[in-house]
């Protein structure tokens, strides 16, 4: 029997993108896939109920899960979600998954199989299925157009009847897939790109971008292609080296990340002291605490009149349209190799990349990171 596959409603605050887009729509439909979602669901990302063709439209929520044997979503399941799903379901989403113990204990309970879009493994044959990167390539581009709004500069160089306008100077910390995207927007918009990463090997990356790389004498590759952290020793080198670039910047933006950990601090407040009057920190890095000291996530401030430090929340839910087609796309290429051509959903819990992001299955939390989490959170 095809599968009833169902798209709720976002209901997290500020929450704009959708888990379907209508194109990804037909390509399930055409595979036999019987879809269901809520009405005016995907309003937030500009598309109406009626682009969706095939796509059964419900008026609330109880119906839309009561028969749904899977579930596409942006943001983790709530209790009141998890409880009008039937037993057995399955769920793909962001899951948070270190913040959500109590969640994973009740699709536990319900013996949901879910599939967490942040663990999928970062390996090439799992690119197209690699919601972290699609998103963060998303906040890197709107990082810098954020900045160039903040700025009290020009960011391209400008030759007027007024004068000669210098380009903006642009530093960019963390050069990861938001960091190169925001490298190269940048460079799009005139600016003058500085950048820096603990990897070094990233330096190519930066300069094939058109960008310089700040060369702080600090390596600290990680594990899978990830930063590790950084000692005392390291931080102070790293600190001594990109105060100076800090202080020429009109606009820093900041995408430093450690997966799992919060935000690493990078940017001190005698850094921020050491900036230029009108100078910008935009810090992608807000969701984590922060990149900068100063940094208050999800608000903008203006420091000693001088600086203003912009920590935005969920940078990619500000462009709904692309974000949501981009993460409609992500979840077809993961789940549908699965299905058959009856429509029916067979996930191989064997396989590679459903394996690495497999968090919950048959009752119990499977994945190698949360095995051991209880309901408190602790692990
Ligand atoms: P991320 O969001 O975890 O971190 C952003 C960047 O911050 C990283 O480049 C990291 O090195 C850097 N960083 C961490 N601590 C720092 C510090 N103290 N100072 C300066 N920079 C610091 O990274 P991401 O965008 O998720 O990418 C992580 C890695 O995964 C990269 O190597 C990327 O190329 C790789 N990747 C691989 C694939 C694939 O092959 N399928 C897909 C996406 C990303």
């Amino acid at each position: 029997m095809p599968i009833r596959l169902v798209i709720p409603n976002e209901t997290a605050p500020g929450e704009r993108r959708i888990a379907l887009a209508p194109a990804v729509a037909k390509k399930l439909g055409d595979r036999g896939v019987q879809i269901a979602m809520q009405h005016g669901a995907a309003l937030s990302s500009y598309f109406n109920d009626e682009d969706f063709t095939g796509v059964e439209i419900v008026a609330d929520t109880a119906t839309l899960y009561k028969d749904a044997d899977l579930i596409f979503k942006v943001q983790p399941p709530t209790r009141e979600e998890l409880e009008q799903m039937k037993t057995g379901a399955t769920i793909v989403s962001f899951m948070a998954a270190h913040k959500n113990a109590e969640m994973m204990q009740q699709m536990c309970e319900k013996k949901i199989t879910s599939l967490a879009m942040e663990l999928v493994p970062r390996i090439t044959r799992a690119q197209s299925m690699d919601a972290l990167s699609s998103q963060a390539s998303i906040a890197g581009y709107m990082g810098v157009l954020m900045g160039a709004q903040l700025a009290s500069v020009f960011f391209p160089m400008l030759t007027t009847a007024a004068g000669t306008i210098r380009p903006a100077r642009i530093v960019i910390i963390g050069v990861g897939v938001a960091g190169l995207q925001a490298i190269a927007t940048a460079k799009r918009l005139g600016a003058i790109v500085e950048a820096y990463d603990v990897r070094s090997a990233t330096r190519e990356q930066v300069e094939s971008l058109g960008g310089k790389f700040i060369d702080t004498g600090v390596s600290a590759e990680g594990k899978g292609g990830y930063a590790r952290e950084l000692t005392d020793e390291e931080k102070q080198q790293q600190q001594d080296v990109l105060a100076s670039h800090i202080a020429m910047a009109d606009v820093v933006i900041s995408t430093a990340a450690i997966p799992g950990r919060a935000s690493p601090k990078i940017i001190t407040e005698e850094m921020v002291k050491a900036m230029k009057p009108g100078a910008v920190i935009v810090d992608l890095a807000s969701e984590g605490g922060g990149n900068c000291v100063l940094t208050k996530p999800g608000e903008t401030i203006e420091y000693d009149h001088r600086v203003t430090i912009h920590g935005p929340l969920n940078v990619a839910s500000e462009l709904p349209i692309h974000a949501s087609e981009m993460y409609a796309k992500n979840l077809f290429n993961l789940v549908s190799p699965f299905i058959s051509e009856e429509g029916e959903l067979a996930l191989d819990i064997s396989d590679e990349v459903i394996a690495g992001c497999l968090l919950t299955h048959d009752g119990a939390i499977v994945h190698a990171q949360y095995k051991n989490t209880n309901e408190s959170g602790a692990e």
